[in-house]
């Protein structure tokens, strides 16, 4: 018997790829985790906007098999919204309608940019992108969406996920709009009819979860773990070989008895940022033809904003426009009804939605986990913490147990390998 904590996608993959006798606990009443989507009265929104892309042929297939002709396939339209305009995604290609001292300083800054070795992400940015767009973009954006020091995240989790630019492409994307489109989701799929949610609600199909199910407690023995756990209000356990846990590092170790101090320490030392996603709807068309539009301006509130009515039609109510705002934050409570205010506020001052507009939907949600933050000690901590679990029978999976910036298909392959093991 295996216990799965967790019906996010990686526990869900967990269990998908199991050929052993298992029991799923999740907390919530719904599976998914952070792949989930919820209906407003006719809204489709996602917990924060999700869209499929991948690398990894196993992930493609298996997206494209389990959504088969629900999916489908979309060219990324993205903005940077700065000065009063829109710069295109990747920034770096198109910076045509910034004003023209901008523009050179971002060029000079990439044939200038330092060719010392970066020692953290601050430093990686001025080394990859230069002074100028550090200074116009990258930085500010980045110290918007982590809310941690630049200079005190590692570079570790760079690898494919921020486009680097080349002097050519850059003085093409200054004078005229160019074509250019790369990185790693310039081109994604989205379910047509569910929101992300339907990717989930697929994999768990044969899949039985217990619901409303919370993990309180794991106690480690000399041939496997006792789990205990709280299902309609009574307090249960279940013996098993091991236990597969896609639950945040910390609250783990919070779970348990007896961790040494090193443990204790690293997991108290690891570190996150956290979401309120905001979801409106308005009563208004084609309010935008993009799919999301990046703010590295301070006071804004947002950080991203997307549009779900562009990745795919059937989120939204004929006639009416739906906008999912993201403002992470870090360190302080938020208050939600403050935070819908000021994302009002914002929209309307970037135009985004009129004062004569009638909002039909505002709704928010809060997530205490949002990104894993790359501080410099994370692969240490992690690996303190790692190690100590899977020699006390829990196996650490999926974006928060694995402590790590996964993005859905890494999740599942996160889960699938796990069982890998345990099935041998
Ligand atoms: C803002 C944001 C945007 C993202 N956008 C994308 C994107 O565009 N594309 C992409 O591929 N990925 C994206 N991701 C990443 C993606 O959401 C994750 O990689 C994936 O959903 C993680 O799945 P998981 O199963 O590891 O974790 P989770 O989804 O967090 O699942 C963990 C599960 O454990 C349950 N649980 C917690 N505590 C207990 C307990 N005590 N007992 C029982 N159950 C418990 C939770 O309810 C949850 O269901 C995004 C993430 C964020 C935060």
């Amino acid at each position: 018997m295996i216990t799965i904590v967790g019906a996010g996608l990686a526990g869900l993959s967990a269990a998908y790829h199991l050929n052993k006798e298992y029991t799923v606990l999740e907390r919530d009443s719904k599976v998914g985790g952070l792949c989930q989507s919820i209906n407003l009265d006719g809204y489709v929104f996602d917990y924060a906007p999700h869209i499929l892309f991948t690398r990894n042929p196993y992930t493609k297939t298996l997206f494209h098999n389990l959504l088969g002709d629900n999916l489908h396939t979309q060219n990324r339209l993205a903005y940077i919204y700065m000065n009063d305009t829109y710069v295109k995604y990747p920034f770096e290609a198109n910076l045509y309608p910034l004003p023209d001292d901008i523009k050179e300083e971002c060029i000079q800054g990439v044939i200038d940019k330092p060719t010392t070795e970066p020692t953290n992400f601050y430093e990686w940015i001025q080394t990859t992108m230069g002074e100028g767009i550090a200074r116009h973009y990258m930085v500010p954006y980045n110290e918007k969406i982590w809310k941690y020091p630049l200079n005190k995240m590692n570079t570790a989790w760079i690898k494919g996920r921020v486009p680097s630019p080349s002097v050519e492409e850059m003085r093409r994307g200054a004078t005229a709009p160019t074509q250019m489109e790369y990185g790693p989701n310039a081109e994604f799929w989205y379910p047509k009819r569910g929101g992300i949610g339907a990717l989930a609600d697929r994999l768990a199909k044969d899949i039985p979860v217990k619901l409303r199910t919370e993990a309180t407690w794991f106690t480690p023995t000399s041939d496997g773990v006792e789990t205990l756990y709280v299902e309609d209000f009574e307090e249960k356990s279940i013996h098993s070989e091991k236990a597969v846990s896609s639950l945040p590092l910390p609250e783990v170790i919070n779970m348990m008895d007896d961790v040494p101090d090193e443990v204790q320490k690293a997991a108290d030392n690891l570190v996150y940022n956290s979401l309120v996603c905001v979801m409106v709807g308005v009563k208004r068309p084609n309010i935008t033809d993009k799919h999301w539009l990046y703010f590295p301006e301070p006071d804004l509130i947002f950080n991203r904003i997307s549009f779900p009515m562009n990745f795919s039609k059937y989120t939204t109510p004929e006639g009416c426009s739906s906008i999912l705002v993201e403002v992470t934050y870090k360190d302080k409570e938020m208050n939600l009804e403050d935070t819908k205010r000021k994302v009002l506020e914002d929209l309307a001052s970037t135009n985004l939605i009129t004062e004569s507009d009638e909002i039909t939907v505002c709704e928010a949600i809060d997530f205490k986990y949002a990104y894993v933050i790359y501080d410099l000690n994370h692969n240490v901590n992690v690996k303190v913490i790692n190690d100590y679990l899977v020699a006390h029978n829990i196996i650490p999976i999926g974006r928060y147990g694995e402590w790590e910036y996964y993005n859905m298909d890494k999740a599942i392959l996160s889960g699938k390998q796990a069982s890998e093991t345990l099935n041998q």
